[in-house]
C-alpha cells in the first residue's frame, strides 16, 4: 500500500515513520504523477494560506479535488482547512470536499498551542482551527470541550490536531486511515 503526503509545505516528513511502521510506503506528493500511484493522501498541517498558493503554482487543485472523490484523504489542521466547505477568520478559498465549516486559528496564537491526550495518545493542537458546523453526512468521531476535533465522511477524514509529532509509531489515526486506504472502513 502506498500513502502520499502532499509535500509542498508544512509537517510532511514526520508521517514517514508512522506510515512505514504500519507497512505502507511513504510517497511525497508534489505532482499529478504521484497522485496516480497512491492509495490514499494526507494533507498535512502547516499554513493553509501558503499551501493554497503552492497548490496553485504546481497546478494540482483540480487533481486534488478529483482524488478526494475517489480515494481516501485525511486533512490535518491546515489540511482540514483546505478540505472544508467554508473557511472563516479570515475567509479563504477551499476545496469543498467535506461538508464542514471551519474557523482558522480559533484557539489563539502559537503560545496557546497545546498538547492533549486523546484516546491515550499525545497529540498537538498547533494554532488549530475549530470545526463550527458539520453537515448531515459527516460523523463526529471525537469531541474535545464540545468541539468536534475528528470527523469523517466516507473515505474522507479530518483531524484538527496533529498526531504525527508523537514518535510512538504508528499513531492510532495513521492505523485508522490505512484501513480506509486498504478499503477496510
Ligand atoms: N493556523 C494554520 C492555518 O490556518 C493551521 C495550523 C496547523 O496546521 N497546525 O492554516
Amino acid at each position: 500500500m502506498k500513502i502520499g503526503v502532499l509535500a509542498l509545505q508544512g509537517a510532511i516528513k514526520l508521517h514517514q515513520a508512522h506510515l512505514e511502521a504500519l507497512g505502507a510506503k511513504y510517497i511525497e506528493v508534489t505532482g499529478e504523477k504521484h497522485l496516480k500511484e497512491i492509495d490514499g493522501l494526507i494533507l498535512p498541517g502547516g499554513e493553509s494560506s501558503v499551501m493554497l498558493k503552492l497548490v496553485d503554482i504546481v497546478g494540482l487543485g483540480t487533481e486534488l479535488k478529483a482524488f478526494a472523490k475517489s480515494k481516501p484523504v485525511w486533512g490535518i489542521c491546515a489540511g482540514a482547512i483546505l478540505m472544508a466547505r467554508s473557511v472563516s477568520c479570515p475567509i479563504q478559498p477551499s476545496y469543498n470536499v467535506i461538508d464542514i465549516s471551519i474557523q482558522r486559528n480559533a484557539y489563539g496564537r502559537q503560545l496557546e498551542s497545546t498538547e492533549q491526550i486523546i484516546d491515550g495518545y499525545y497529540v498537538s493542537f498547533i494554532r488549530a482551527p475549530r470545526i463550527l458546523m458539520v453537515g448531515k453526512n459527516v460523523s463526529v468521531m471525537k469531541n474535545l470541550n464540545n468541539d468536534p476535533i475528528w470527523v469523517e465522511s466516507g473515505n474522507l477524514m479530518v483531524t484538527t490536531f496533529h498526531p504525527e509529532i508523537n514518535n510512538a509509531t504508528p499513531s492510532p489515526w495513521h492505523i485508522h486511515f490505512a484501513k480506509k486506504c486498504k478499503g477496510g472502513s
